[in-house]
């Protein structure tokens, strides 16, 4: 099985990343962060993932989606310092857009109205 990988743009909290679930610590010069197998925070990103894949292998003319927020995200999110910990992540929505099959970016909105 393949670790699942996040990785979050540069120029956020600096700390080497660490996942709440397992043992998995991140690189701080690439934050990213790779989960041991069966962590449940890897495993919901796997998930997630295999379900944005799905959605381009059935739509492939579609430039985006737009979707909830995954629970793990979230998580990742969080640990990865994209966000404050204690960011309330309810209503936040996903735009990935697929660059080529299998490289898929992410960008994470705060609900209309603000955080
Ligand atoms: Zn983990």
């Amino acid at each position: 099985m393949v670790a699942n990988t996040t990785k979050v743009a540069a120029g956020r909290d600096r700390r080497p990343p660490k996942c709440p679930d397992c043992t998995a610590r991140g690189d701080s010069a690439t934050l990213t962060l790779t989960h041991d197998d069966g962590c449940p925070v890897g495993r919901g990103q796997d998930e997630t993932s295999a379900g944005d894949r799905e959605f381009f292998e059935t739509h492939p003319n579609a430039p985006h989606m737009v979707r909830p927020l995954g629970w793990a995200e979230g998580i990742a999110l969080k640990t990865l310092g994209a966000v404050p910990p204690h960011t309330d992540l309810t209503g936040w929505r996903v735009m990935v857009r697929q660059l080529a099959p299998g490289v898929r970016t992410r960008r994470y909105f705060p609900p209309r109205g603000g955080a």
